[in-house]
């Protein structure tokens, strides 16, 4: 008898954990678990994957060339320097998968998004953690960590589950910091709601081993759909772009992100709104004596005194119908991830957050 093997480290590889969405014994629940878009999804975004709908027995454009041309147009960027992706994950896995191998590290921080390690390892690289201070990642430790075999360095900016955002002196420290062999993947993710921030366009200009990626699933509400892109200098794109198959997106992916990059006024509600609740949230959360950074993203990291205290205010939560995060695998296990909702989901987890903070007097 046989017996299948896989490759060494293939065992090794976590499994994704992604946020709940079911509470045993509720139909409703309020789901701020996985930082989806309160207000669900623009209605020309919809209408445009409708339409799609009829051209279901064609393939789908292999060169993604309608879409890269809106980004190109609404962001002001060369659409020949853009790639599209299932998702910014698979994006970021085109990276892994070119540049980094057995023997090969990756660099990721304390609090990094879980992906960075469980990629490293579908392609035998090694994740290596660095420290973040206070829950920022720490420029001076990433750049120290870096090896001979350091072929990627990975950081979400905002991070996702801390909210936090590096400068913009530090952002120029660490690209210009890294040896050229050394690439930097500044994942946006959540770019659109931290303000004017380009997120890290100029960077990529300025520096051929840097590349950007962005997402439809967090301010366009298409978390569904399965669409992200990354940007950087031609030489980069070519070489990701060997690995991306021909049919990697579907008519109906193309034509729904083509609208929702195109709709700016729902993108610019959505992130009012965000902004709006989410300061809302912090200044609350501070006031009951729960510990909250500034966030930069549509999510804050509501901080509590030790992990039970945190699993008794998720707790809580959970009785009160909602979901969010734990984030102990994230090495904050006294936190919770709270995604910032509409005005109604946000007063519900005001509510339930100070009925038990005043039980736990
Ligand atoms: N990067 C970060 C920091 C994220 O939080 C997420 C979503 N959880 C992603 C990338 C992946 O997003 P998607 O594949 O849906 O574009």
């Amino acid at each position: 008898m046989t017996q299948i093997t896989p490759k060494p480290g293939i065992m090794d590889i976590k499994l994704y954990v992604s946020g709940e969405s079911k509470l045993a014994g509720r139909d409703q629940v309020l789901k701020l678990s996985s930082n989806e878009n309160p207000s669900g999804s623009s209605p020309a975004t919809r209408a445009a994957f409708a339409e799609a709908a009829t051209d279901l027995h064609r393939y789908p454009s292999t060169d993604h060339a309608s879409l890269r041309r809106a980004i190109g147009e609404v962001h002001g960027l060369d659409p020949e320097r853009i790639i599209c992706g299932v998702g910014s994950d698979e994006v970021l896995q085109f990276v892994v998968q070119a540049f980094a191998g057995v023997g090969d590290e990756v660099i990721t921080t304390e609090h990094g998004f879980s992906m960075y390690p469980i990629l490293a390892r579908m392609y035998g690289a090694t994740p290596v953690t660095v420290p973040e201070r206070e829950r920022r990642i720490d420029v001076d430790a990433v750049l120290a960590a870096v090896t001979p075999r350091t072929k990627i360095v990975f950081i979400a900016n905002p991070g996702n589950p801390t909210g936090t955002m590096l400068t913009a002196d530090e952002l120029e420290k660490l690209a210009s910091g890294l040896p050229g062999h050394v690439l930097l993947v500044h994942d946006g993710a959540y770019t659109e709601f931290a303000g004017d921030f380009d997120g890290g366009v100029s960077l990529v200009d300025r520096f051929p081993n840097v590349v950007m990626t962005r997402t439809f699933s967090k301010i366009y509400g298409l978390g569904g759909l399965r669409i992200g892109w990354g940007y950087a200098q031609r030489p980069l794109i070519e070489v990701l772009t060997r690995l991306r198959q021909p049919f990697n997106l579907s008519n109906a992916q193309l034509a729904a992100a083509e609208a929702a990059v195109r709709d700016q006024d729902f993108v610019d509600m959505c992130a009012a709104l965000n902004e709006q609740m989410r300061d809302w949230l912090h200044q609350v959360l501070n006031q009951m004596g729960i510990g909250c950074d500034v966030s930069y993203a549509n999510f804050v990291l509501a901080r509590f005194a030790n992990p039970d205290e945190a699993e008794a205010a998720d707790a809580a939560l959970r009785d009160a119908g909602i979901l969010v995060r734990r984030v102990g695998g994230y090495g904050l296990p006294a936190a919770l991830r709270i995604t910032v909702g509409d005005e109604e989901g946000t007063s519900r987890v005001v509510e339930a957050l100070r009925r038990f903070m005043t039980s736990r007097r």
